[in-house]
Order: structure tokens, then C-alpha cells, then sequence
């Protein structure tokens, strides 16, 4: 990413004036608050006493001091003068100012201290001292604290004010070129760019263009990537914030974020407006008990600006999401995201030329076959072949080279599958000899069987991401259908694993988890949805839910008739095992051998396994497939 070019949003001055108003406003406030509270204040402190009864106390030697304030005279009584009146309020009182010339003379008389304070009494510094000054230094106090909250919370005052979230680039820098594999998803975006161009050319004949455009696909498969490039294309300003950004604690924050967007969105057009996760404020209205205010009204705001901004600006709204089966439908309504854009995992050309685009900027060796790294990553998206081609430049560099070898590459494809080498990680040497028997056992599984991908490494290193061992397999060519018999065959190559643990040490241990779970998924698909048993035919049990994300299957069928898929299941599995077992069974010397062999080295290529796998047996190799086709000769006993 280059975030060089990326600056603050500058068209702020409508909110700054708006900010400088509530600031100003709330300051008024609280020193009319503090005005009041001071003058009740003074007035609790002293008791109000006539005029008349003033000039009494002032003739009955009462009187200590007064002071000729603005507006009344205050009067302090001696310490030992105890007027009736004054028993009901201290020693200091106040009265009204009385135009009488003959007070002074009598004050003086009486020998009692008079004054009135010198600044105090003019009203222009009285005025200025109670509300001018409170009033600006309360205001400058609540304008340092908004600025500090700002950044963290989008102030206290401008609540919902987004600039402190929206990412803003005038140029992306990015375009189609670095967008590998994705050609459909291109096709669908070059009218947008061109409508970018040129909106005159569109306006002049009438044609209307789609408001919004939904990015929807799997994380990492490039929908970031892909509405960067085409506001790089059409060379307008990109403008992206995340759906969740929207939704906050307070109701009516995420409402006024999305009028701030447009706002911005129209004062940068033409631009790229792309949304991330739409799903978060997106979410159908109606499937939630109770509901949620805030996302309501953050997405009916969103919906009343879609419908109301103009179009013939040149402003496109991008967004993406990888459950769009939770969208509203008011979302996907005409006028609004009516254009759906599939971002798919790359195939194996896709995934070849996202690693040429990765590795543009890569010093590489000539033995370097990225055909082959893609086909060993399928199901692999573009992050992580992005990541995979930054590990490989990291591990030359590591082992002191200078261009990047292919063993580089394949050791990060491991290291992304499977995780990092965990050298500290000891095995006692049972636990090796365990580990060593159970990864032969599927690799021999493997070799063995029909419909199987060649055995291209073993390796009982630990690795981080809790395996303690694996047996990676390589296709010869992308698969885009299984054959039933190949499932049954990869199920059979998961469960040998533990089968060879039984047939080796009779005990069994629990490090056949991983195995055991993803084969009872693949036996349990096979039956519920693929239509691969006989007793459930072409029914359909199961489905998938989340297709974009972990594509969980929920049932929509009886409890009975689940139960009995369940029993079909098992007996698939057990099916299997048999089958797992009379394989390993039959090999048990090539078993020992390749055991021990594994032991030794930790790690043995595929051709190594091959070789010594010859030996025991006649078979040459699984690749040459006889063709009685059906593949149920695998599912013998
Ligand atoms: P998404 O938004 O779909 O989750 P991103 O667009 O954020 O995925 O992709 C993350 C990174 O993966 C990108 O920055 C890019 O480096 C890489 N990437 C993903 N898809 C592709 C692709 N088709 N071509 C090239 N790089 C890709
Ligand atoms: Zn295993």
C-alpha cells in the first residue's frame, strides 16, 4: 500500500463553523450558569434590610463598616452589636442604594469605615470581569479538551464528525495492471471508470449510471484492491471507511457519519466512495428480536443519501462484503448497490499471475516455477500469495542469498499452510516414531491408491500451527470437480494416518484429530449434499451458509432423517478405515522401512518416498491410471 499520497480531508469548513457555533453556544451556557449561581450565592451569604432600618442601626453605633458597591450598599455590623434583625443572618446585610447626601456626614459622625472599591464599581469592568472573561476562558478550556478527544472519539462536540476515520488518497497509484485474476471482476468496473472520465457522456443521452456497485467475494481475494484500481484508472479521489466505523455506542453517531461521507464525497468529486464491510451496518433489518436502532438508522441514512446524491458529479459507491446474504434488500434495490461483483478465489492462472505481480519488484533464480506454486496453493487467495511471495524474499535473505529459489517459495507456501518450523519444539523419540508411522501412513495411502494426489514431501518438523507432522500432496492439474471415488480416496489417505498408528503399536493417540475431523466433513458432504449415497439419492440435507467465509453447512431436514445420515456417515467412515488399514496392512515392511528412514532424515521429498516405496512393491506409480474409470475397486473388504 502507499499511503504517501494519503492527506486529511480538507473540506471541513462548514463543520469547523459548525463546531465553533455548538462551542460558543455551550460556553454562554455555563457562565450564565456560573452568573446566576454566583449572584444566588452572594445573595444566600446576606440578608436584605431596609433602608430605613440601615439609618437605625447606622444611629444605634451597630454599624462596623459599608461599602458602596454598583448596585446596593453592604453593611457589616460589630462583633458585639445584636440587632433583632440580625439574629437571623450573621454580621453582614445589603441594601439598595438611596440618592441621600446626608449619609456621609452621618457615617462620618458615627465614626464608621465606609469605601467602595475602585475597579469593582464600574459596570464596564464588573461586566467584563463576571461574563466576558469566564465566557472565553470556558470556551478555550472546552475547545483543548474537544481537540484531544477528537482524535479518539470524534469529539465531544462533533459527535459523529468522521474525518478522523475516512482514508482519503487524491491519487491511488493503483490500477488494473496490479490486479492479477480478476478479469471478470475488471470487465464489470471499466464502464464505472469510464463513466468517471466522462459523466457528460452518459448524462448527454440520458443513460443513468449505477449509483454503487457491490465488491462481494472471500477476505483477502482483492475487493480493496480492486476499487483502489479503479479510482486510480479513472484518476479520482479514493475515499474508503469500514461499515463498522459506522456503528457506534450512541444513536445517531453512525447516521451523521454517513451524511459527513457524502458531504466529503461531494466536495472531492468526482471520487471513489468505497465502504468495507457493509455488512456491519448492511445487516437485513428484520431478522433480529428487538432490533438495533442505531444500525437502522445508520443504514436508513445510508439509503436516503444514496438516493439523493448527484449522480452527474462523478461520485461511484464501492462496497464490499463477503455475507451478502445478510444485506437488506432495500441495499441491493435499484438505484442503489444494483450492480453485484463476484470477487472469487483466483484459479490456477489467476493464482500464477497474482505471484508474477507480487514478485514484479523480486530478485528471482531461473529454476523459480510459479505454475507449480500454484498448484500447490489452491484455495489460496491473493493475500496470501502476497504473503507467501514476501516470505520466500525474506528466507533468501535469511539464507544469505540474493535472488529468490524455489525452494524459497515452496518452504513459504509451508509456512502459510502450515505454519513456522518450531525447532524448540523436542520430541521424545517415541513420540517422533509415532509421528514418523503415522505421516508414512498417509502418504502411503497416497501412492497407493487410485485417484490420489502424488506425494510431494514428508516432514515431521513441528510446526507452529500445532502439526506435528503432514504429508503434502501436489496436483498434477487445477481440479475444479471430484469424482465420488476421489473423495473416497482422500478420505481413506486421512484416516490411514491413525490406521498405520493401530497397525504399528496396536495403541492409538490424539494426534489424529485434525485427520479425523476433516474426513467425517468430507464423508458427511459426500452424503448430504454432493448426492453421493445411495439411500439419500439426490436429496439435499445440508447447505451452506457464509459461502465466503468459513462455509458452514446448516441442516434443512428432520432430526430423524438426520440421525440417519448420521448413522450413514459413520458407516462411510468405517468403510474407509477397513480400507486404510488392509492398504497399510499390506505394505507393512515399505511401512517400517520408510519409517525409519523418515526418523533419520525428518524430512524425505516425494521422489526419495517413491524409490523406496518400489522396493516393496510392483506397483510403479499411481499416476498411470488402467481405466475401469468407476474407482470402486478402491472400497474393497
Ligand atoms: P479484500 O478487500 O478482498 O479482503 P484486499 O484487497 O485487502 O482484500 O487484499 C489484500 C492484499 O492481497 C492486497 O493488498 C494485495 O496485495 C493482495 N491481493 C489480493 N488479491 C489480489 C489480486 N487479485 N492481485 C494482486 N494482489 C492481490
Ligand atoms: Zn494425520
Amino acid at each position: 500500500m502507499n499511503e504517501d499520497n494519503n492527506k486529511q480531508p480538507n473540506g471541513n469548513k462548514g463543520s469547523d463553523a459548525r463546531i465553533f457555533i455548538r462551542l460558543l453556544t455551550i460556553s454562554i451556557i455555563l457562565t450564565v450558569v456560573f452568573n446566576l449561581i454566583n449572584t444566588y450565592r452572594i445573595l444566600r451569604q446576606t440578608t436584605e434590610i431596609p433602608y430605613s432600618t440601615f439609618i437605625d442601626w447606622i444611629n444605634k453605633d451597630y454599624v462596623e463598616s459599608v461599602e458602596f458597591q454598583s448596585s446596593k450598599i453592604e453593611v457589616t455590623l460589630k462583633k458585639d452589636a445584636s440587632p433583632d434583625e440580625a439574629k437571623l443572618g450573621g454580621r453582614v446585610f445589603r441594601t439598595g442604594l438611596i440618592e441621600n447626601d446626608a449619609l456621609v456626614p452621618l457615617l462620618i459622625e458615627k465614626n464608621v469605615k465606609f469605601s467602595t472599591p475602585v475597579v469593582y464599581n464600574s459596570p464596564v469592568v464588573s461586566f467584563v470581569l463576571s461574563w466576558i472573561l469566564p465566557l472565553v476562558f470556558i470556551f478555550f478550556l472546552f475547545r483543548m479538551i474537544t481537540r484531544s478527544l477528537d482524535g479518539r472519539m470524534g469529539g465531544v462536540m462533533g459527535v459523529g464528525k468522521s474525518n478522523a476515520k475516512i482514508y482519503m488518497q487524491q491519487e491511488t497509484g493503483v490500477t488494473f495492471a496490479d490486479v492479477a485474476g480478476q478479469d471478470e471482476a475488471k470487465e464489470s468496473l471499466v464502464e464505472i471508470i469510464d463513466y468517471l472520465h466522462d459523466p457528460e457522456k452518459y448524462s448527454r443521452i440520458g443513460a443513468k449510471q449505477p449509483k454503487g456497485a457491490l465488491l462481494v467475494g472471500p477476505p483477502g481475494t482483492g475487493k480493496t484492491l480492486l476499487a483502489k484500481a479503479v479510482a486510480g484508472e479513472a484518476k479520482v479521489t479514493f475515499m474508503s471507511l469500514s461499515g463498522s466505523d459506522f456503528v457506534e455506542m450512541f444513536v445517531g453517531v453512525g447516521a451523521s457519519r454517513v451524511r459527513d461521507l457524502f458531504r466529503q464525497a461531494q466536495e472531492n468529486a468526482p471520487s471513489i466512495v468505497f465502504i468495507d464491510e457493509i455488512d456491519a451496518i448492511g445487516k437485513s433489518r428484520d431478522n433480529q428480536i428487538g432490533g438495533n436502532d442505531e444500525r437502522e438508522q445508520t443504514l436508513n441514512q445510508l439509503l436516503s443519501e444514496m438516493d439523493g446524491f448527484d449522480t452527474s458529479k462523478g461520485i461511484v459507491i464501492l462496497a464490499a462484503t463477503n455475507r451478502p446474504e445478510v444485506l437488506d434488500k432495500a441495499l441491493l434495490r435499484p438505484g442503489r448497490f444494483d450492480r453485484r461483483i463476484i470477487v472469487e478465489k483466483p484459479d490456477l492462472i489467476g493464482r500464477e499471475n497474482i505471484l508474477k505481480v507480487h514478485s514484479k519488484d523480486v530478485k528471482l533464480g531461473s529454476d523459480v516455477d510459479f505454475k507449480k506454486i500454484a498448484l500447490a496453493t489452491s484455495g489460496a487467495v491473493g493475500a496470501d500469495l502476497a504473503n507467501m511471495v514476501n516470505e520466500a524474499a525474506l528466507r533468501a535473505v535469511r539464507m544469505g542469498r540474493n535472488e529468490v529459489l524455489q525452494e524459497d517459495l515452496l518452504d513459504a507456501v509451508e509456512v502459510v499452510i502450515a505454519g513456522k518450523e518450531k525447532k524448540d519444539r523436542i520430541l521424545s523419540a517415541t513420540e517422533k516414531q509415532i509421528v514418523a508411522y503415522h505421516e508414512i501412513g498417509h502418504a502411503l495411502a497416497a501412492a497407493l491408491q487410485k485417484n490420489t494426489q502424488p506425494v510431494q514431501k514428508i516432514t515431521i518438523v513441528p510446526r507452529t500451527m500445532g502439526a506435528l507432522g503432514y504429508t503434502m500432496q501436489m496436483p498434477e492439474e487445477e481440479k475444479y470437480l471430484m469424482t465420488k471415488a476421489e473423495m473416497y480416496a482422500e478420505i481413506v489417505v486421512l484416516l490411514a494416518g491413525r490406521s498405520a498408528e493401530e497397525i504399528k503399536f496396536g495403541g492409538i493417540t490424539t494426534g489424529a484429530s485434525n485427520d479425523i475431523e476433516r474426513a467425517t466433513n468430507m464423508a458427511r458432504a459426500m452424503i448430504s449434499m454432493y448426492g453421493m449415497s445411495e439411500t439419500f439419492d439426490m436429496m439435499a440435507l445440508e447447505s451452506i451458509q457464509n459461502r465466503y467465509l468459513d462455509g458452514r453447512a446448516v441442516s434443512n431436514c428432520s432430526p430423524e432423517t438426520l440421525a440417519k445420515l448420521d448413522r450413514e456417515v459413520l458407516e462411510l467412515i468405517k468403510d474407509c478405515h477397513r480400507q486404510a488399514k488392509a492398504i497399510i496392512e499390506s505394505q507393512a515392511d515399505a511401512l517400517d522401512e520408510l519409517a525409519q528412514f523418515l526418523i533419520e532424515k525428518e524430512t524425505i521429498t516425494g521422489e526419495e518416498f517413491m524409490e523406496i516405496l518400489k522396493k516393496h512393491t510392483d506397483i510403479a506409480a499411481p499416476e498411470p491410471q488402467d481405466g475401469d474409470g468407476s474407482g470402486d475397486d478402491t472400497k474393497t473388504q
